[in-house]
Parts: structure tokens; sequence; C-alpha cells
């Protein structure tokens, strides 16, 4: 089904799944905080990406980088000079834009990504665009803003030097990539694999947690032979596609953006974004970008240190290429939720909310609810001890039995235990299964086992 933004936003406080950041204080704009459910959510989230691409590939390894770096890396990477976005003010109201999303938004068959600031002011005078805040057609010119948060290291004033907050992940496994390779003998082609918070001030953050200026990135860089690089291009791109058809993302939400030559940043021979169709429309979710040897040259260059890579068999030395699958999680988050959420009327003319998620994606593999509080809680909360070793579980005694099932049904829990009469003299369990309701008895014996089975990726 369709859903809108409002409802997505109001299903995910109500539920716990994210709040506002700061909220007794009035919020700080774009700033959200992950409840009891969302942080399961997004914990699961990136463990079946590192599974997927780290421990169950043959060619990755993973980092743990620090986000506060030498700030000559961000000189090296080009984003002192040019992680810049095109911003532009309304002299009227006072709001600030992005030239490039205003001119996008007036004429979405313009690829305005890639397009000079003068052509952008030249379109926006042309079109008459006017402010999307008040209507007006009075624009300071374009200048350009740079994305990098600054701040400053030390605590004496005089001596404080200052540095940024890293804007991707990408570049701490670049500067690792000597280390990385000799401590873990890998030889090329292999990858490194990194998830961390990165940090944007983006001028215009919005649609909820789309586009915020603190987020976590799945990144990978991928060491190549200069030459193989599309033939790996190729492979992560599907690899990136087969996860997130895997963890329940709707194929017919997807699809490819492949960069036109116009767009592609200077240093990339090819970039192709997986988008997906948020309830505000089709916008990137994971960008595969080829980086040919770009930024290994440039650490190189900036530090002097030799970042070639000799091949064992033949000699040879060169600098690898690199494709770069990098994927946001509160963007992956968001378009989880929204494949997955649905409403459904029951054939007894109920209706219910059904989070059909993955059962290994979702935030509790199980909830054991007592059917009568006083008679079955001993027992219950015997089990709960038990299968809480293994899955998280939830425990709720409180209300009907028919509406502790639809609250489970709503955050996607894929399995209630129910305890009950039956439960205390022979030791069996009701299982109801979330998407066919259909009930099982199973022993206790049995009962771990069962569940880990129904709830594997
Ligand atoms: P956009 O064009 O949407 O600003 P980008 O092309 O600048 O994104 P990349 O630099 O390719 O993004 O970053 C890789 C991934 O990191 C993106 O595909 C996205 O999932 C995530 N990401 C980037 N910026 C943000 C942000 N401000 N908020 C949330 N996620 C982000």
């Amino acid at each position: 089904m369709s859903l809108t933004m409002e409802q997505l936003v109001n299903y995910t406080k109500n539920y716990g799944f994210v709040f506002q950041g700061s909220e007794i204080y009035g919020g700080l704009a774009n700033t959200w905080d992950y409840g009891p459910l969302g942080v399961e959510l997004k914990n699961n989230l990136k463990n079946i990406w590192w599974r997927r691409f780290v421990q169950e590939s043959p060619y990755n390894v993973g980092l743990d980088s620090a986000i506060l770096m030498n700030p000559t890396t961000w000189v090296a990477s080009g984003h002192v000079d040019s992680f810049t976005d095109p911003l532009i003010d309304c002299r009227s109201c006072k709001s600030r834009h992005r030239a490039d999303h205003l001119v996008e938004a007036h004429d979405a068959s313009i690829e305005a990504d890639g397009l000079s600031m003068d052509e952008l002011e030249r379109i926006i005078k042309e079109n008459e665009i006017s402010c999307p805040t008040c209507g007006a057609f009075d624009y300071t010119p374009i200048r350009t803003f740079n994305l990098m948060f600054e701040t400053s290291l030390g605590v004496v004033d005089e001596k404080a030097q200052s540095i940024y907050l890293r804007p991707e992940t990408a570049q701490g496994i670049f500067v690792n990539f000597k280390n990385v390779q000799r401590t873990s003998r890998m030889k090329v082609p292999f990858g490194i694999a990194q998830i961390g918070k990165s940090f944007r001030n983006e001028i215009t953050p919005k649609n909820f947690i789309f586009r915020t200026r603190e987020f976590e990135q799945m990144e990978i860089e991928f060491f190549c032979k200069p030459g193989s690089e599309m033939e790996w291009f190729d492979y992560w791109l599907n690899a990136s596609v087969d996860y997130l058809d895997d963890i329940g993302l709707d194929k017919d939400k997807i699809r490819f953006d492949e960069h036109k030559p116009h767009q592609l940043s200077h240093y990339s021979n090819k970039t192709t974004d997986i988008q997906y169709r948020y309830p505000f429309g089709f916008d990137e979710l994971w960008g595969v970008a080829s980086r040919t040897d770009y930024d290994l040259s440039r650490h190189q260059e900036y530090s002097e240190e030799n970042l070639e890579y000799q091949d064992p068999v033949t000699n040879e030395k060169y600098i690898p290429y690199v494709i770069e699958p990098s994927l946001g999680v509160e963007r992956l988050f968001l378009s989880v939720l929204d494949s997955a959420y649905t409403e459904e009327t029951l054939e007894s003319g109920e209706t219910r909310i059904n989070l059909r998620l993955k059962p290994a994606v979702a935030p509790y593999k199980v909830a054991v609810l007592p059917l009568i509080k006083k008679r079955h809680r001993e027992k219950a909360q015997e089990v709960f001890g038990k299968v809480a070793k293994h899955v998280m579980t939830f425990y709720d005694e409180a209300g009907k039995i028919g509406r502790r099932y639809r609250r489970q049904d709503a955050i996607g829990t894929p399995i209630c235990l129910t305890v009950d009469d039956e439960s205390l003299e022979e030791n069996t369990f009701t299982l109801r299964f979330r998407d066919s309701m259909e009930q099982i008895r199973v022993k206790e014996e049995d009962l771990v086992t069962t569940i880990e089975q129904h709830t594997a990726l």
C-alpha cells in the first residue's frame, strides 16, 4: 500500500520507532532519536548487512575508523575544495534553498546535478522560478556552501586546530588501505567494509529521516586491478540488489539511475544510484560508484606514503581502482518500513496493521503472552527467560489476548507464544504466526529451535 509521509512519521512515533530529538526542549530541528523498536530494527539491518558483506563475503574485511581525522585527509579527498552545494537565499522571506533542487522541482526533466552555478542561475531567471516558501521571485546570487561540519580540537583557543566531522566513512577506509592490506594479508581484489556515523551540514534537511545532518553509512571500498572495474561494478550492484530483496524491500519501488557523463564526478567512470520510491517520490537509497584510482592517488600525493600495490605473482605495481557501494542506514530503515506497512481487514471485519517485516529484520522475534495474567504469569516468565537467551523477546501480560496480538502484528513481531492451561499441564505452547495467523502447538523443549527456524533470514 502507499503511505503518506505523515502517516509514516506518526506510526513510527506512536509505536516507539523514532522520536523527535530533544523533544522535551522543543526539539532540535532535523534530529531524530531511535526508540526501543527503532534501535532493534536498525541493528538488525546493520547486522544482516555486515554478515552478508563481511562475514559471508570471500572478499571483504571490516574496519571501524575514527570520526575525527587529520584535516589533510579532507584536502586530499577534495572535500575542502568541492564538497559544496549551491545555496540561494530568498531576499523576501529569508528562506534558504538548494538551487539545484529549485530547478528540479520546477522541471523534473532537468538533471540539475552537475550543472554549473551560472547555468542554474540562468534557468532560475529564465523560468522565473519563485520561492517555494513565500512565492516571491527575489533571490541573492547563488554561492557555494561547504557541507562539512567544522569544529576545533584542543582546549586552548589560540592553539586549537580546526578539524571536521567526517562527511563520509570512505576516507577512513582509504587512509587504512595499506594497514589493512598488510596485516590481513589481503590480495587485490579485496574490499574493506565499514559502518559508522557521518555528518553533513545539509542546506535543506527534509523528509523525516531521509536527509539529516547526522546519519549512518554502510560503505565498502572494493580495490581491484585497473581494467577490471566494470566487471566488479556489476558484481557489487547485483549483490546490493540481492541484499535489498532479501531484507524485504518492495521490488516494484526500486529503480536504477545510471549517471550520464555530465552528471559523473570528475573521478568516476561509472555511477549508478539505486533509488527507492519513498512516500514523497523516487530518490537515492544506495549509490554505487566506480571511483578509479582517484582517492588512493590523492592520499599518496598528500601523505607522501607509497600506496601502490604489488601483485605477488606478476610483481606488477599499480594503484588499485575502487568500486564503492555506499548505503545510508536511515534511508534503508525508511524504505523497509514503507515496504512492510500494510492495513488489512480480517474475516471478522476487524482491521489490523500488519507490519510484514521479514522475520530476521523484525525488532522482536517473539512475544510471550500469558493468556490469563494471574494463572499463567509464572510459567510465561519462565519461558521468557529461556527464549530471550536466544532471540529478542517481548513480554506482555496486559489486556485482552486479541488486542495483544494486534499490537504485535503492528510492530512486525512474526510469532506470538501463548501460555495457557495446557502449558501448565502438558508443557506445550501455542505459536501464532503473524501473516497467516495460523497456530501450532509446540513442546517446551522444541520452542527455541522452532522459533529460530521461523525467524532466520
Ligand atoms: P544526496 O544526493 O541524496 O544528497 P549523495 O549522493 O550526496 O546523496 P552519497 O555521498 O553518495 O550521497 O552518500 C552515500 C549514501 O549515504 C546515500 O546513498 C544515502 O543513502 C546516504 N546519505 C547521504 N547523505 C545523507 C543525508 N544527509 N541523510 C541521510 N542519508 C544520507
